[in-house]
């Protein structure tokens, strides 16, 4: 059972611990928090040891009733690969300053950019490229919800361009000091950092996003237009979506017609925190008109990149060669449509 560990309990890095505990082949070491906080308390109530990222502090975790099991280096010690969710821009810190003194394999998230990891992960679209890999990024949410379905449709029509805009929540749910409270806030910089990104993972498409904030919390949006190669039918667009990993099709005619509806599905589905791991695309919203491809998606920002995690984790440590058995056996054990 290979050990894992996570630096940084937070959004995204206490979602990876419980989707690491629900597999069969990792189990999770131990976490690292700066703050004696809510999450630091869970944490411990659920069974992760905590240790600790700032040394000076285990008076105040003590003070707070909340039991220490060491400091962040010792338990980097004892890991076969560690997850790093702290912050965008600290991870390639750790991993300069850290990780390469101690040989020790971590994965990082979308924040950190492409260049300093090297290699950047999707498990439907470039599994393979991260196979023994000691350094992989966990590409962002965003940008994971387009692989997702831009690797499907390129693989059933090609894709000659895509062109698409991206409304982004402002902040997560427990993020109450960021903004746009009342303002739509466009991201002035074309393209936005989404397309350039999907090319580190499905090289050489030739896709061109743009961006804007909206005052919501609760999901990413996403209008994509896709000139095809070749001639196909909604209905062959929508088959290929149905088939593909950590994709789901929603009738907004189901009352499935905006995120707030989507987000209360998850909670009706059961899911833990009422994340949305999948790609909800909307199916009236697909659409092929000369060649082109017309589709709207939603994207669950603190959810997605959750399963590629566990599959990067697979890949780097080598325990699956192939990785669509990885993705199906992520899924299974996260109850993934
Ligand atoms: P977060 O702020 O919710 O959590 C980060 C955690 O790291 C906090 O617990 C913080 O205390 C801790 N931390 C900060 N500095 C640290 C340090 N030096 N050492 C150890 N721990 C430290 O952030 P998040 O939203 O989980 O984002 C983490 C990464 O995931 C970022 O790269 C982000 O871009 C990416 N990401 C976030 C989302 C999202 O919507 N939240 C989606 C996809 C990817």
């Amino acid at each position: 059972m290979k050990g894992i560990g996570i630096n940084g309990y937070g959004t995204i890095g206490k979602r990876v611990a419980d989707a690491v505990t629900a597999q069969d082949d990792m189990k999770i070491v131990g976490i690292t928090k700066r703050t004696p906080d809510f999450e630091a308390k869970t944490a411990v109530e659920k069974g992760y040891d905590l240790y600790i990222s700032v040394p000076e502090r285990e008076e105040q975790f003590e003070e707070a009733g909340i039991k220490v099991s060491g400091t962040a280096d010792e338990l980097f010690e004892k890991l076969d690969l560690v997850v790093d969710c702290t912050p965008g821009g600290v991870g390639i810190d750790n991993m300069e300053n850290i990780y390469k003194k101690i040989g020790l394999k971590a994965i990082f998230e979308g924040g950190e950019d492409h260049d300093p990891v090297g290699t950047s992960f999707n498990a439907e679209a470039n599994y393979e490229e991260s196979l023994g890999k000691d350094y992989v990024r966990v590409v962002s949410c965003n940008t994971t919800g387009l692989c997702r379905t831009l690797k499907p449709v390129n693989d059933l029509a090609g894709v000659k361009k895509v062109r698409a805009v991206m409304v982004r929540r402002a902040a997560d749910p427990n993020d109450a000091k960021k903004g746009p409270i009342n303002a739509i806030k466009p991201v002035t910089t074309v393209p936005s950092h989404h397309g350039p990104d999907v090319q580190t993972i499905i090289k050489g498409m030739d896709v061109m996003t743009m961006a804007l904030a909206v005052p919501t919390t609760l999901m990413h949006t996403h209008n994509i237009m896709v000139e095809l190669e070749d001639t196909v039918t909604t209905d062959d667009v929508l088959d290929a979506f149905e088939k593909a990993h950590r994709v789901l099709p929603v009738d907004a005619g189901l009352k499935l017609g905006s995120t707030a509806e989507l987000m209360e599905y998850a909670k009706d589905l059961g899911r833990s925190r009422g994340d949305f791991y999948e790609i909800p695309v909307w199916k009236e919203s697909v659409n092929v008109v000369d060649g082109e491809l017309f589709y709207m998606q939603a994207v669950h920002q603190e959810s997605d990149v959750v399963p590629e995690n566990v599959d990067a984790i697979r890949a780097m440590l080598e325990l699956e060669e192939d990785g669509e058995k990885s993705i199906l056996k992520t899924n299974k054990a996260m109850g993934i449509i």
